[in-house]
């Protein structure tokens, strides 16, 4: 038996609800290793969880991405040896742990060249990046996009992955500063969305035309921003709810505005099968060994101040990456 350090909740709320305490590991099971972790990742998905907005039957850990080490094997794991590294962005939820139990087949082997806590900031918000701008809408080079919180965690990768492209990403940021940081990873343009009006910004720069996507992950609060910005026959990628959930939208609003086009993508069914999983996982890691896409790992708490890290999260003080040392 080995004892893990993890981060629990018994009830949603606020941050406080989590709790950090000691658990005991049964040695792995079938298909199972155990990993100690070294670097958790945090996303804004993990905030939904603990808050409720996506519900999870309690008590229940929280996390779906770590890096770290393999340290036992159970039966029947091939192709995975003890002290392999490792990552995952994938249920089973628990990343907020000093050690756990994985299916094996989940696991991808981080290479030389990447360290575990970028590993742990790239998973999840990479491979995000990546399918949104290859699989839900494939960007191709010359087209403009707009991009909602372009300095946040997924925002950033995919400023650096558009311009790697040739995409001319149009960001959206809260401050100046966050603004700096965007075209600094390369955005062409950034727009202040609490102070300027997106849809008349995204039109004067578009000579008028409009976006054919928008990648929206912050809901409630740029939802019609967002539609406004579209070219006739655009898609709506509404793939957050940073500010809270979209209201329920009829899809008669969709014709006036130019026969648009919705998707609510999930992450989870772009990656569900391995041989595409690892595929996108290793051109990903090869982009940052190469010094294309910088990992951007601004913000680093002890996993015992996880309900810290949350709170900053929320309160849109973070820009970049974020993780957790257990
Ligand atoms: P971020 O680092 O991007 O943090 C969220 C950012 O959203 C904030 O920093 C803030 O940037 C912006 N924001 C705008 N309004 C608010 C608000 N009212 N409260 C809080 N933040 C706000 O997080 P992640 O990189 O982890 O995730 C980005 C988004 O993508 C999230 O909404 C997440 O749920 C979504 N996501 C969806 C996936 C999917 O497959 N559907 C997969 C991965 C992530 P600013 O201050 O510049 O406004």
């Amino acid at each position: 038996m080995t004892e893990a350090q993890v981060v629990r909740f018994h009830q949603t709320g606020g941050p406080e609800v989590l709790s950090y305490e000691t658990a005991t590991l049964a040695p792995p099971g079938p298909g199972e290793v155990r990993l100690r972790q070294t670097a958790v990742g945090l996303n804004f998905i993990d905030c939904y969880h603990r808050n409720g907005l996506y519900p999870l039957p309690l008590p229940s850990g929280i996390g779906l991405e770590a890096a770290g080490v393999v340290e036992d094997l159970g039966p029947g794991v091939a192709g995975l040896a003890v002290g392999d590294r490792v990552a995952y962005c994938l249920t089973p939820i628990g990343a907020y742990a000093s050690h756990r139990n994985y299916p094996a087949d989940l696991l991808v082997k981080v290479p030389a060249g990447v360290e575990d806590e970028q590993a742990a900031s790239l998973m999840l918000q990479g491979l995000t990046a990546w399918y949104l701008l290859f699989r839900t809408y494939p960007v191709t080079a010359g087209e403009t996009v707009l991009f909602h919180a372009a300095a946040g965690g997924v925002g950033l990768i995919a400023c650096q992955w558009a311009k790697h492209l040739g995409v001319r990403l149009i960001g959206t940021a809260g401050s100046r500063d966050k603004a700096e940081l965007a075209l600094a990873h390369g955005a062409a343009e950034v727009i202040l969305y609490r102070t300027e009006d997106v849809a008349k910004r995204v039109r004067e720069l578009t000579g008028g035309k409009g976006v054919p996507v928008v990648y929206d992950s912050v809901g409630k609060d740029t939802w019609e921003a967002s539609l406004d910005s579209l070219a006739p026959r655009g898609l709506m990628v509404s793939f957050g709810n940073a500010s809270g959930p979209v209201a329920p939208v009829s899809p008669g609003i969709l014709g006036p505005k130019g026969s648009l086009y919705l998707t609510r993508p999930t992450l989870f069914h772009y990656i569900a099968d391995k041989a595409e999983r690892d595929r996108a996982a290793a051109e990903m890691f090869d982009l940052v060994a190469r010094g294309v896409i910088r990992t951007n790992v601004r913000q680093r708490y002890a996993l015992a101040d996880a309900a810290e890290a949350h709170r900053a999260l929320e309160a849109r003080e973070t820009a970049g990456s974020t993780v957790l040392l257990p």
